[in-house]
This record gives C-alpha cells, sequence and structure tokens, in this order.
C-alpha cells in the first residue's frame, strides 16, 4: 500500500472577534496555552455539562463515552442533559459541551470538536459527527463510532492525542489515531495515560478567574454567535495545517480539532484487514 498520510488528524486554530471591553485580562497566562486550555473552576473534582442533541444511534455512543470520561469523578464529573441546540446546527451554549451530528457533506471530516476559550480557560464547547462518512459502510461500525465519540469529547475538555501516526499498533486509547480502532488493543475508550494527563491538566484551580466571570462580563462576549464555518473546514493542503481567516481580533480563540477521512478506509468497505479472512 502506497504510503499514507499519517496525519490525518489536523488542528484548526481562529482567533474570531470579540468586543469586550477589558472585562478579562489580556495577558494569558503562560500556563495556560491553547494546548492545555481547560474549564475554569475554583474547586476540584468539577462537572461538565454535555448537551445530547443527537438521535439513534449517536446518543447511545454519546452515553457510552460520557460513561468511560466518568471513571474518575475525583478529576471530572460530566453531567448528561437534553441538548440546549439543535442538529445539524450546533449553536454553542455558555458553559456547556452540545453534542451533534448530520450530514455535512464529503468535507474530509469524520468528526469536529471546537472549543472556545478566553486566554486558555474554556468557556464552550460542541462536537459534531458526520454522517455523510458514517452512513458508509466502511465508518458505521460501533468502534469507528464509539473512537471519535470518545476522543472529540475528551478534546472539548481539553485533552489532546496520545499519537498522531495512524497505522502504527493502538495504545489502547480513543486519544490514539488509528486505522483500525477495533484493535486489538481497541481505540475505543480512554486508558489510564488519558486520566493521568487529565489530572496534570486539572491540578491547578482557577478562583480568580471564577470571580471575574460575571454574568454581564459573559453576556457581553456573545459567545454563541460565533460559530465554526463548516466551509472552511475542508481538507487541508498537505502539511496538515489549515488557517481559518481571522474574523477579527480578541480574547477569545476558537480552536477546532478534525478527525479526518480517509479515502483509502472508505475504498475498503466494512471490512478491515484484520477482520478479513485470507482465502
Ligand atoms: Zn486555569
Ligand atoms: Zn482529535
Amino acid at each position: 500500500m502506497a504510503a499514507k498520510r499519517t496525519r490525518s488528524h489536523v488542528l484548526v486554530a481562529a482567533v474570531v472577534s470579540l468586543l469586550i471591553a477589558g472585562a478579562w485580562p489580556t495577558v494569558a497566562d503562560a500556563d495556560h496555552s491553547w494546548s492545555d486550555f481547560h474549564w475554569t473552576r475554583g474547586a476540584n473534582p468539577f462537572t461538565v455539562i454535555v448537551g445530547d442533541n443527537l438521535n439513534s444511534p449517536w446518543t447511545d455512543y454519546l452515553a457510552t463515552a460520557v460513561s468511560d470520561w466518568s471513571q474518575h469523578p475525583e478529576v471530572l464529573e460530566i453531567s448528561l442533559e437534553k441538548g440546549q441546540t439543535a442538529s445539524p446546527e450546533c449553536v454553542p451554549v455558555e458553559g456547556t459541551v452540545q453534542a451533534c451530528h448530520g450530514e455535512y457533506g464529503r468535507n474530509g471530516w469524520l468528526g469536529l470538536a471546537s472549543v472556545w476559550n478566553i486566554n486558555g480557560h474554556i468557556a464552550q464547547g460542541i462536537l459534531q459527527m458526520n454522517d455523510t462518512y458514517f452512513n458508509e459502510p466502511a465508518y458505521n461500525t460501533p468502534e469507528w463510532r464509539n473512537l471519535v465519540v470518545c476522543q472529540e469529547l475528551a478534546h472539548t475538555f481539553g485533552l489532546g492525542h496520545q499519537d498522531e501516526t495512524q497505522g502504527n499498533p493502538n495504545l489502547g486509547s480513543c486519544m490514539d489515531y488509528s486505522s483500525n480502532p477495533a484493535g486489538p488493543p481497541s481505540n475505543e475508550h480512554p486508558n489510564q495515560h488519558d486520566w493521568d494527563q487529565l489530572m496534570q491538566i486539572y491540578e491547578h484551580l482557577d478562583p480568580a478567574l471564577i470571580t471575574m466571570a460575571t454574568p454581564g462580563a459573559m453576556e457581553r462576549i456573545e459567545l454563541s454567535e460565533l460559530t465554526v464555518d463548516l466551509e472552511q473546514l475542508r481538507f487541508p493542503e498537505a502539511g496538515g495545517v489549515a488557517e481559518v481567516p481571522s474574523l477579527g481580533a480578541g480574547d477569545v480563540e476558537l480552536s477546532t480539532f478534525l478527525i479526518l477521512a480517509d479515502e483509502d478506509i472508505l475504498a475498503r468497505g466494512a471490512a478491515t484487514p484484520e477482520a478479513t479472512p485470507s482465502a
């Protein structure tokens, strides 16, 4: 098989404009760079609200992912609630993560996680699953659905990837790129390393920032009006990184992770090489 793209999962980051009138500190804490953005909280553990805007079968996969990421309540608690937006639009809701799906087209991505953060602190997030690909036999499997929901949900907590090479052996984590999520080992769920990472990210508290997040300040931010421009999230050029055109300047950063659909896997159909008995 020809050499494959190894970075099938790319990062897109955009800085979007906001008029917040100095409501937030303008100098980002060095410890809070975009790559370890996290939810602001005054105590641990804390609860992330996840809104379910899904239909069957996605709603079951979301429940599985929420259960997976609730295994260490001393770090993170998740409240799975009725969705506050709708699929496929997925308008973000401040202070929550909203999960959506839809036939977003053959635009290259299987799953998408977007996080709006203010000086590295997450204000809201969304995850979206692209049914255009999940309706195809190659991706319409429990293993692919589990991996994508598990990974995109975790991005909205501020978790990154363990490994970004698609063809190497699985690490047993949904935060590991894979061309065969079933494994073994399976890449459908978190592993201990993910928890170690989360514990590291959430070691410190943000009581000062909690105090600053007055309702008035948050209203002026109008985060819900800032939406991901899906038209900009098509297959990136070689190099794996696409830039969304800047919408202006401000203190809010919109960061988006994509899992790209792989044309080789699509062409393969439902059977993976590991699952196909040799004749
Ligand atoms: Zn912090
Ligand atoms: Zn990812």
